[in-house]
């Protein structure tokens, strides 16, 4: 028997990576917020790695922080390791990445959530959307709960229709054994929804103390750790180490004897899985001439003996992982706490969205993190913010913000969902960013907390913060513009660090530039009046050092810009406009796009349909001004 249990500004559908950044946004912004998941001790749960960051994944929770997310903050309180990745390459791909105390994370975000003022958790399975008239008011839960809210943010991960598959035996299920979310699959159809089915895969856990330490190799985090939010001051002592070891000429065999056992080949999975995150039994199929493949032991946690087996994920059947486990050094003796698995599960087509998260079919629906068929807890929380924001926005009655290709790896994921859909889960890699000398870890506050600070969920304390850092930045900048040192106060110097020698006065930007000296030198020749932080000197040198590249790819930012800022009318008739090759008007009439920028990115549209859609829009816009 349905029941009316109350009315929110926004709902939000599921607590993990996803739903927790969107409900703490929308709250923050003022919106009475309802977040119900199936099971509160599950809040922002980690079912793969416990781990946060990496390549692209790393510079997007520094995105989400900048914006006043709470991933890196969490995360920074919950680290067992941290590790900046790619410090010997150049400063677009230094990547931090977090080994987690999995559960330490889980407890702390659900803290945070519960003392957030606006926001209120509920736990219940939702079963149903409420639609009226082509707009989402609503859900229903399984106890027959009717809640109704302005918008509703559904993030239900992997547990649309989940299905677990380990070797011959399948059943119903999310992660971990959850309950899946069967009905709520049916109701995203029958409201107009398409969907598709991906799977994703995860290695088997064991216990610490059956893992033989001396054969494998320590991998301990940096010393010196870096943060992930802009507002983190303090270390999280006593780090734990991983361990490096690898796949054997025996592990290889086992796999290949029982590939007939192996659900990935048997053809048991329906579902598309990540090629950049494959199985052990698809690496040994397909990169058959590799002798061994690397293996990571990483802690789960300090308060429990679970090792998660890093490069192992699988679906083999049971025993064939323990052969698996047991054929690889260190791991002779094992014991196998948990069963690696394979999880397929409905996931929404991301064409079917606007930028901004809302779904086209249903107004006021959003959708957010593995729904949208990405890959990846990072991925999760940064569209789980952009639509926690855009849900708040809708009901506050202000525009949806959008970044663009230039501001954000979460703009670049984001357009590359909606423009170009995925025919896999989706994962972020460096590769994918054409602006990636701009959107670097160091700077994520300089491209997105103004963002944070104009929409209410930078707070006033934090943006006098942020400015005083430009400030001094700049200020930096122009004092080694402006300062000339004499080259009997520095050849030494330069002779020591075999740089050339000065005939005449020089400025100390000219000397930064060399490759062979850092602000360290220039801090030796000419130190600044005030003390500066690493972070206001990490800028000053890779904004002098790299402006040339920089200034370039500014260059491009324009030309994005410029064709971003040429707007397609909602109206558009795409069939009626003649010249458009045919395959290129049924991709613009399914993705609608909502300007030239956004059309040029669609497979199928070529550089000829977009010279004549501008010549369309021009024609259409003279019409309209003559209209008036
Ligand atoms: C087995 C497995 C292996 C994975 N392997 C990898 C990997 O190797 N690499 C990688 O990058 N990522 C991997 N992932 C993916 C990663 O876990 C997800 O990307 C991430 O957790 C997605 O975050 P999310 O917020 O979208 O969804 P989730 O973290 O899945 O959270 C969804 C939340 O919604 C709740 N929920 C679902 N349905 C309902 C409902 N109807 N009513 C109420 N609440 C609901 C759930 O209880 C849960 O709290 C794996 C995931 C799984 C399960």
């Amino acid at each position: 028997m349905n029941y009316d249990a109350g009315s929110y500004d926004v709902i939000v559908v599921g607590a993990g990576h996803a739903g927790c950044e969107a409900a703490l946004a929308a709250a923050r912004m003022g919106c009475e917020t309802l977040m119900i998941t199936i099971n509160l001790d599950m809040v922002a749960f980690m079912p793969c790695n416990p781990s946060i960051g990496g390549p692209a994944k790393g510079h997007v929770v520094r995105e989400i922080d900048a914006l006043g997310g709470e991933m890196g903050r969490n995360i920074d309180r919950t680290y067992i390791q941290m590790r900046m990745l790619n410090t010997a390459k150049g400063p677009a791909v230094h990547a931090l990445r977090a080994q987690a105390d999995k559960f330490l994370y889980q407890h702390t975000m659900k803290q945070t959530m519960e003392n957030e003022p606006k926001l209120s958790l509920r736990q219940g399975l939702v079963e149903e959307l409420i639609v009226e008239d082509g707009i989402c008011k609503g859900i229903i839960t399984k106890t027959g709960a009717r809640y109704f809210a302005k918008a509703v943010v559904v993030t239900t991960g992997t547990y649309l229709r989940g299905k677990i598959i380990m070797g011959e035996l399948m059943y119903e299920s999310g992660p971990n054994n959850q309950q899946p979310a069967v009905k709520l699959s049916h109701s995203l159809r029958e409201h107009g929804l398409e969907l598709v089915r991906f799977k994703t895969g995860t290695p088997p856990r064991v216990h610490k103390d059956s893992i033989d330490f001396s054969q494998t190799v320590i991998q301990p985090g940096d010393e010196k750790p870096k943060f992930f939010s802009f507002e983190t001051t303090e270390e999280v002592p006593n780090q734990l180490p991983c361990w490096l070891t690898y796949t054997t000429e025996e592990t290889h065999k086992i796999i290949t004897d029982n590939l007939h056992r192996a659900p990935m080949f048997s053809g048991a999975i329906e579902g598309t899985g990540p090629r950049y995150c494959p199985s052990i039994e698809d690496k040994i199929v397909r990169f058959n001439d590799k002798p061994k493949h690397q293996i990571f032991l990483e802690p789960e946690g300090r308060n429990t003996s679970e090792y998660y087996v890093q490069g192992l994920s699988t679906s083999m059947p049971e025993d064939v992982q323990l052969d698996i486990l047991r054929s690889i050094p260190g791991l002779e003796k094992v014991e196998m706490m948990r069963t690696g698995y394979a999880i397929e599960y409905d996931a929404v087509v991301p064409t079917q969205l606007k930028p901004s998260l809302e779904t086209k079919v249903i107004d006021s629906l959003f959708t957010a993190g593995q729904i949208n068929g990405t890959s990846g807890y990072e991925e999760a929380a940064g569209q789980g913010v952009m639509a926690g924001i855009n849900a708040a926005r809708k009901v506050l009655g202000e525009e949806a913000i959008v970044l663009d290709r230039s501001e954000g790896y979460i703009g670049v994921l984001i357009d590359d969902l909606v423009t170009k859909g995925t025919t896999e889960p989706y994962r972020l890699l460096t590769s994918r960013a054409e602006y990636r000398l701009l959107l670097r870890h160091d700077n994520a506050d300089q491209r997105l907390t103004p963002i944070g600070y104009k929409i209410g969920l930078i707070k006033e304390a934090r943006y006098e913060r942020f400015l005083e850092k430009v400030r001094l930045i700049n200020e930096e900048i122009q004092r080694l513009e402006t300062t000339k040192v004499k080259p009997s106060e520095i050849q030494e110097l330069l002779i020591s660090i075999e740089s050339a020698e000065v005939n005449n006065a020089i400025e100390l930007i000219a000397l930064l530039r060399r490759p062979e000296i850092s602000y360290r030198h220039i801090h030796m020749m000419s130190p600044s009046p005030i003390a500066l932080s690493d972070e206001v000197t990490e800028q000053v040198e890779i904004q002098i050092k790299y402006a040339g590249y920089i200034d370039k790819q500014l260059i491009q930012v324009e030309r994005l810009r410029k064709m971003e800022k040429k707007k397609i009318p909602d109206d558009i008739r795409y069939n009626e406009i003649y010249g458009i090759a045919t395959e290129a008007k049924q991709r613009l009439e399914k993705i609608r796009p909502l300007s030239i920028g956004q059309a040029s990115r669609i497979s199928g549209v070529t550089p000829a349909d977009i010279s004549i859609l501008l010549v369309h829009l021009e024609h259409y816009n003279r019409v309209l001004a003559a209209r008036g």
